[in-house]
């Protein structure tokens, strides 16, 4: 199950959106990774296939 954090009122819910504020939450824990990191690695692999 997904936890979104509301950025107005701080409180953690399961819902979308924060049922004080109206508002749409967000989700605290964005996945680690750096697009550019992978993106090169995939480019880097490439060219060594070439
Ligand atoms: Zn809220």
């Amino acid at each position: 199950m997904k936890m979104f954090k509301c950025s107005l009122c701080n409180e953690y819910t399961f819902k979308e959106e924060c049922l004080k504020c109206n508002i749409k939450t967000m989700n605290p824990n964005p996945p680690k990774f750096s697009p550019e990191d992978k993106y090169g690695e995939y480019r880097r692999k490439m060219l060594i296939k070439k």
